[in-house]
């Protein structure tokens, strides 16, 4: 239900920066009729990664989130869920923040994020 929401209101959101996007990219090239090509695509590189980071910051957020029980992947035990934490990661799509939920394991003294993550997260 909540993710539904969520959902819906960031194609909202989506669409209207995508809109907004356009008329940047328009009124940047009219005031630079000399743009280079490399000029031109890496405009439209940063306005893109700009655009999509808060989608893919909730679309990372949204994935599988508080529906599997989580143990410790070294020793199996049981858990602490230290909440959400937030971890900034590079990645082709541009430079975007994780938040996901964070264990820490008390036999193994060792903190991490569940399976999952670790394309983004780790
Ligand atoms: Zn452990």
């Amino acid at each position: 239900m909540e993710r539904k929401l969520s959902q819906k209101r960031s194609q909202g959101e989506l669409e209207e920066s995508a809109g907004e996007m356009h008329l940047r990219l328009w009124s940047w090239r009219r005031e630079r009729p000399e743009a280079s090509f490399d000029e031109i695509m890496e405009r439209v590189r940063q306005e893109r990664e700009a655009m999509m980071r808060p989608f893919v910051e909730d679309l990372l957020a949204e994935a599988g989130e508080g529906e599997v029980e989580v143990s410790c992947p070294e020793c199996g035990g049981c858990v602490e869920n230290k909440g959400k934490k937030a971890k900034t990661v590079q990645h082709r799509e541009g430079t975007v923040e994780v938040k996901r939920e964070y264990y820490y394991c008390p036999s193994c003294k060792q903190g991490f994020f569940p399976p999952g993550s670790e394309n983004g997260a780790e």
